[in-house]
């Protein structure tokens, strides 16, 4: 077996993966970044089917915002010198609710005080509930700052004097902080709407984690980048290249090896020998002792009960149409769709567990916001859903295409009827990824997108109050969806950051 060694090696290249390896490359450390799949990104990437490059993951982009403003991810990519061409979202989302008795058609802006007029004009007297909910949104972001910079360690007295509302909050869900702010029931429906992008339903969502995103969205509005999530990916594998580290692909690492509770090495599957301290891994947690870790087993059977608790998140399925007429010509007027059967996403949450023939969708039409991605002539629209546990169970290699592609005809049949449009005559290419496409194509356990679920005890405050203790074995540090920022681009990146700091405040403390 071949060896070599490394300061720190991180294992995956997923949008945590690669913050992590720029984080410390930039900081000096010799840095190895090892990837499975032939390309950088894990979800954040790009496919090529006819005509079309297609879009796999980003609908929009959180805390990124623009030159004189730019929010927490957009100056961690100006600080490495990123070279990515952003393109504004043009909207919030429009919210279509399908059922005959809740009938619901609104568009919402971004802006902070454009999307409280517009709340305004949809449900008259919304606007003061609405207005406090969202004070209460920007101390929460303000306080996750503070935690945030405080690595895990914050002052207790200033969490009491200057984040009193935000600790008050911080054990409730979304629910409990809508109902008790007095928001009328309509205008919660409508705050509601970004609730799939956290997969888990406002019942039991944090409050702290939903509240940050919105107020993020509206304050810095959301950006994609101009050549897909792929850009950013090869954007971030240029920066770790510049700053000296080393990236392979087409490698899969097998195992941490771990000697008296600290990391030694890692060992892959082209049977070579990495000897480092440090690993940082985008490989879920539970996948990581569960099947990775050696050497260790009376600390892995702690942090399995740990993991065992936590509830792994939505398994994707997405439905990519290359379509060869024009958006305006099909009557997609707008860029980001959230297409939803009921306003009752208890409802809709539990209607995860089946294969029902109308699940919600998020879509997305990227010519909305690039017209130029797509052919003249043609468009791009990209429509999500999500499932849970053992929905995707019964499918086999015999219905697995069957399966598929009933879903996808369903979800035609349901634009069509929720958007009024025609879009069916206008397919050109299609392609679907399924919980098993994301299970092969970015390791995801279970086909799961969503690392594990934010419940109110499981969200972004409690696991960033963890931070400290979260430390089973000394030089092995988690990233990613899975990880302590809990999923989504901005998170994944940050929580590389985050990492690849203290991997780097950890060397030097060994010196
Ligand atoms: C359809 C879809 C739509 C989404 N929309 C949005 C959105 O609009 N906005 C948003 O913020 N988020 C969105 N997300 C969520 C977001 O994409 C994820 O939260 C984020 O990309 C997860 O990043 P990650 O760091 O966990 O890495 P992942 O993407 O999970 O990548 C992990 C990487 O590690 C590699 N790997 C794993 N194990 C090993 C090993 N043993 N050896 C080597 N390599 C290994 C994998 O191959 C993979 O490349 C969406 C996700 C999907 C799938």
């Amino acid at each position: 077996m071949s060896e070599r060694t490394y300061d720190v090696v991180v294992i995956g290249a997923g949008n945590g993966g690669l913050a992590a390896a720029a984080t410390t490359a930039q900081k000096g450390m010799k840095t190895l970044l090892i990837e499975q799949h032939t390309l950088p990104g894990g979800y954040a990437s790009s496919f090529v089917r006819g005509r079309f490059e297609f879009e796999p993951s980003l609908h929009e982009l959180c805390d990124v915002g623009k030159e004189g403003e730019w929010g927490a991810c957009g100056t961690f990519f100006k600080d490495l010198g990123l070279d990515i061409e952003w393109v504004p979202v043009p909207e919030a989302y429009r919210m279509v609710i399908t059922d005959k008795d809740e009938k619901l058609d609104v568009k919402m802006p971004f802006g902070l005080n454009e999307y409280i007029d517009k709340m305004e004009e949809y449900v008259p007297g919304s606007r003061e509930s609405v207005t406090n909910f969202f004070d209460l949104c920007q101390e929460v972001l303000d306080a996750i700052g503070y935690l945030g910079a405080s690595k895990g360690n914050p002052d207790k007295k200033v969490l009491t004097s200057k984040y009193s509302n935000f600790l008050k909050t911080a054990s409730y869900s979304v629910d409990q902080v809508e109902k008790a702010l007095k928001i009328p029931k309509k205008a919660r429906d409508i705050l509601n709407a970004y609730w799939c992008y956290l997969g888990t339903d406002t019942e039991k969502l944090g409050f702290t984690i939903y509240g940050a995103m919105m107020i993020k969205f509206l304050l810095l509005g959301a950006y994609i980048p101009k050549m897909r999530s792929h850009e950013i990916s090869l954007a971030f594998e240029k920066a770790i290249r510049d700053f000296g580290g080393d990236v392979i692909y087409g490698t899969k690492v097998e195992k941490i090896l771990v000697e008296n509770g600290s990391v030694v090495g890692v060992t892959t599957d082209k049977g070579e020998k990495i000897n480092t301290k440090h690993v940082i891994c985008n490989a879920p947690r539970h996948v990581a002792f569960g099947n990775m870790v050696e050497g260790a087993d009376e600390i892995k059977e702690k942090a399995n009960r740990e993991f065992n608790s936590r509830k792994v998140g939505g398994k994707g399925y997405v439905a990519y149409f290359g379509l060869n007429k024009t958006a305006k010509e099909l009557g997609l007027t707008d860029y980001s769709y959230f297409i939803y059967p009921t306003v009752d996403n208890k409802k809709l949450y539990n209607s995860m567990f089946e294969r029902g023939n109308n699940p919600m969708q998020a879509i997305v039409c990227l010519n909305n916001a690039i017209p130029d991605c797509s052919p003249p002539g043609t468009s791009m629209l990209t429509v999500t859903t999500l499932y849970k546990d053992g929905a995707w169970d019964d499918v086999n290699e015999t219905n697995y295409v069957q399966v598929k592609n009933k879903i996808a005809k369903d979800i035609v049949r349901n634009i069509e009827s929720a958007l009024n449009v025609k879009i069916s005559d206008a397919i050109e290419e299609y392609s679907v990824a399924s919980p098993q496409t994301f299970a092969r194509y970015a390791c995801a356990y279970d086909g799961s997108i969503y690392g594990y679920e934010s419940e109110t005890w499981d969200s972004l405050l409690p696991r960033l109050l963890m931070m400290k203790d979260d430390l089973y074995i000394n030089g092995l540090r988690f990233v990613g969806g899975f990880a302590f920022r809990c999923h989504g681009y901005s998170s994944g990146y940050m929580s590389g950051n985050t990492i690849g700091l203290l991997t780097y405040k950890d060397s030097l403390e060994e010196k």
